[in-house]
């Protein structure tokens, strides 16, 4: 057989690259750790969805339209989005999940030398795609759990093309207020694009809390990114988009691939969107009372924790995450270790319905008694 020449082909920057293995199937999780049910708090899901109008549109999903193809570019969800937002079509880009769009974005903008800027304990796949692009990710310290406004500021150089702020920040809750904000991109001062990921902003009813699809009308180089995967509970389907000036998706456009969101999951967005505000705050409503089940739970057992903005919160636990995991698994309970996160030792809960939070409280305590034996 002759030698594949790997050495040649491959480039450094992959080389170097660790790639991410996502969790097992639930099947075959369940029979790995003996168990007949398994909570997923690891994913930030609703477990509440999806909204009433979209099962109509899945249940009735016609099979004479699996054989053609989608809308290329999204065109009625574009036009649905145009009206609640109150802007015109052009201004978004859907994609499949907004991880796509992350992707269209840094390959727009960046070349070989360039870099973009983020804080070190966030949504890792701004920093995945970069790197496995060739492109430098600038990783400044978190301050307080928060993104570091002064600190990003100082990393900015001319190589700089793209600022990522997760607001609120996935896995700490925090967020930036719109005085931070405004502060931030007047000293940015249009040098470079900065995204605002607003994964989580359905979740958040602070009045301080900024709505980037206002903020970018005074600052052109604002990009929304908005996803159907957390509140709208969508995940399955992989859909996301984003916003911005109408030059910038221009640009955008160019890299990004056609065609890559499927026909239900438009169907399903659009649905999704048309009537979400009782299951806005029904779902808000849960996520509240989970918070009020956790939070004196973690305080009992002097636990510490970061209970913020979003779905989730997260607790430093005082054993390995690892060997937590698989004990909570076995009790069939599944969270999400921190530690590669760059959070040694703590794991993130997605909030659910009260009784799922009592079994994950259940089997936390079980463990923590076993463990301490
Ligand atoms: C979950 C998440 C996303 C997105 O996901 P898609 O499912 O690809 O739309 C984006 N940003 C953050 C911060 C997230 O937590």
């Amino acid at each position: 057989m002759p030698t594949l020449m790997l050495d040649r082909i491959v480039p450094q920057h992959i080389r170097n690259f660790e790639p991410y293995y996502p969790s097992k199937p639930d099947s075959v999780l369940m029979s790995l750790f003996g168990v007949e049910r398994l909570h997923r708090l690891n994913n930030n899901e609703n477990a509440l969805g999806p909204p009433p109008a979209v099962r109509q549109v899945i249940d009735g999903f016609r099979p004479e339209m699996v054989p053609v193809y989608p809308n290329g570019d999204c065109f009625d969800l574009r036009d649905l989005l145009a009206a609640k937002f109150h802007k015109t079509q052009n201004r978004f880009l859907v994609g499949n999940g907004s991880c796509e769009v992350i992707s269209s974005v840094i390959k727009a903008f960046c070349v070989k030398g360039d870099n973009i800027i983020t804080a070190d304990k966030t949504f890792a796949v701004y920093e995945w795609v970069a790197e496995f692009s060739g492109v430098e990710a600038r990783l400044i310290p978190l301050k307080d759990f928060g993104f570091d406004p002064e600190a990003m500021l100082d990393a900015v150089d001319e190589k700089t093309k793209i600022i990522f702020v997760c607001n609120p920040n996935n896995p700490t809750g925090t967020y930036w207020d719109r005085d931070t904000m405004t502060n931030f991109l007047e000293a940015v001062d249009q040098r470079c694009i900065v995204v605002i990921d607003e994964a989580y902003c359905e979740y958040v009813d602070n009045k301080d809390y900024p709505d980037a699809m206002q903020l970018m009308e005074a600052f052109p180089n604002v990009v929304t990114f908005r996803t159907f995967s957390k509140m709208y509970a969508l995940a399955a389907l992989r859909i996301g988009y984003l916003c911005s000036s109408p030059d910038v998706v221009d640009m955008v456009r160019r890299t990004h691939i056609v065609y890559s969101v499927n026909t239900p999951a438009q169907q399903a967005a659009a649905a999704a969107i048309t009537d979400d505000t009782d299951f806005i705050l029904a779902t808000r409503k849960m996520v509240k009372e989970a918070r009020q089940l956790l939070c004196p739970f973690f305080d009992g057992l002097g636990i510490p924790y970061l209970s913020n903005q979003g779905n989730y919160m997260m607790a430093h636990v005082h054993l390995s995450d690892t060997l937590l995991y698989r004990m909570l698994m076995k009790r069939g309970v599944m969270v999400r270790t921190m530690t590669g996160f760059r959070f040694p030792n703590w794991i993130r809960i997605s909030l659910v319905q009260a009784p799922v939070m009592q079994d994950f409280i259940n089997a936390f305590r079980e463990v923590v008694s076993t463990v301490q034996k």
